[in-house]
């Protein structure tokens, strides 16, 4: 599907009030676009944003309203309900699809989306109940983790198993949501691919940055990737391209791997900009968010290229944001802050980006 063209000076409507819609705005009004945020509450990205309207994800006036006052929507994160996104796209063109929105949200559909296109996932089972689960061990044993279908991230809605886990205790940590399980991935590191595709199908591919998690939170991506990922990135890349095409996805789309000694090993998908591509900002010649913005506006997407041989993207995580004097300090670091206020434990206050030749 080739999309209209959205010329700078009309409204982008985003789903979501979070960094990421923060990050997107402020790449939006760069190129002169105007954004209006739609959210249950206020978050980072109304500092920052045209318009802001606090609004549950279910119809009426106030999304009526919305909708008539934007000229495309797009979303920040996956947490948006996609019956609310349906009813929208009559009125307004939604972008990314509403197949990647409810492919993303499940993580049996993404894994058998990407098993169907020949791709690696861990060995997994679905889990809909605690007597599943008492089987599903049975065929995957040793260390495990259980992970809700949806809704998860940073680690949250996921329990470690091991030999001695009591399964009716993890089933009961997860809330007895539908889960699946999967075996614990022996890997090298955790690589990324971030990819923009825009509505004529063209796509821009970034280099893929390791990504370093600390108790499941992303700590770090920093690039140049370990040379293994180097061997893997063309094969992560056309599983990706494939994923986005299948999805018929415009705007930017994020696969993570484990590089394992068999080669790339996916584990999830974000239908948006992702805090691995956060390097881009300073680090390639158009950021994640930029052309994000330039997919789903149908005006071509940017170059990708990388600005230094050495790009490091950290993140601030609760009271890590406490640094800023410092950092600020540092002539040659980028920092980024959010504009929360609660530093509370495992946040992300901010992030902060170096580049070295
Ligand atoms: P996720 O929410 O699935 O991205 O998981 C968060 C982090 O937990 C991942 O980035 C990995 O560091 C770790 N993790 C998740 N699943 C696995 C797995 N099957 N094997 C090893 N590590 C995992």
């Amino acid at each position: 599907m080739i999309g209209r063209v959205i010329a700078p000076g009309a409204t982008i409507g985003i789903l979501g009030a979070g960094q990421l819609g923060r990050m997107l705005a402020i790449a939006a009004a760069q190129l002169g676009y105007r954004t209006h945020v739609y959210a249950p509450a206020p978050g980072p990205a109304c500092d920052v944003a045209s318009e802001f309207t606090r609004g549950d994800w279910v119809e009426g006036d106030l999304a009526r309203t919305f909708a008539r006052a934007v000229d495309v929507v797009t979303y920040e994160f996956e947490n948006v309900d996609p019956y609310f996104v349906s009813w929208l796209m009559p009125a307004v063109d939604v972008h990314p699809s509403l197949q990647s929105l409810r492919t993303a949200r499940s993580r049996p559909h993404e894994k058998q989306l990407v098993r169907d296109l020949g791709g690696r996932t861990a060995d997994y089972r679905v889990v809909a109940s605690l007597k599943v689960l008492v089987e599903a061990r049975a065929g995957i044993g040793g260390a495990a983790i259980l992970k809700t279908n949806s809704l998860g991230y940073d680690g949250k809605g996921q329990v470690r198993l091991d030999a001695s886990s009591d399964l009716e205790e993890s089933w009961r940590i997860l809330g007895s949501k539908d889960a699946i399980l999967e075996r614990v991935v022996d890997f090298e590191c955790e690589f990324s691919v971030i990819l923009a595709r825009g509505g004529d199908g063209a796509t821009a591919i970034y280099d893929s940055p390791r990504n370093e998690h600390v108790g499941g939170i992303l700590a770090r991506s920093s690039l140049p990737a370990p040379a293994i990922v180097a061997r893997q990135f063309d094969e992560a890349v056309a599983l990706a391209r494939a994923v986005a095409e299948r999805l018929d996805h415009v705007g930017v789309l994020t696969l993570e791997f484990f590089a394992t000694e068999g080669g790339p090993v996916f584990n999830e998908m974000a239908p948006r900009v992702h805090n691995s591509g956060h390097w881009t900002i300073e680090g390639a010649a158009t950021s994640q968010f930029e052309n994000h913005i330039r997919a789903i506006c149908g005006v071509g997407l940017g170059a990708t290229t990388r600005r230094a041989g050495q790009v490091t993207m950290d993140n601030l995580i609760g009271d890590q944001v406490d640094l800023w004097r410092e950092v600020l300090a540092q002539g040659d670091t980028h920092l980024h802050l959010y504009g929360k206020h609660d530093a509370r434990p495992g946040r992300k206050m901010g992030h902060l980006t170096r580049l070295r030749d």
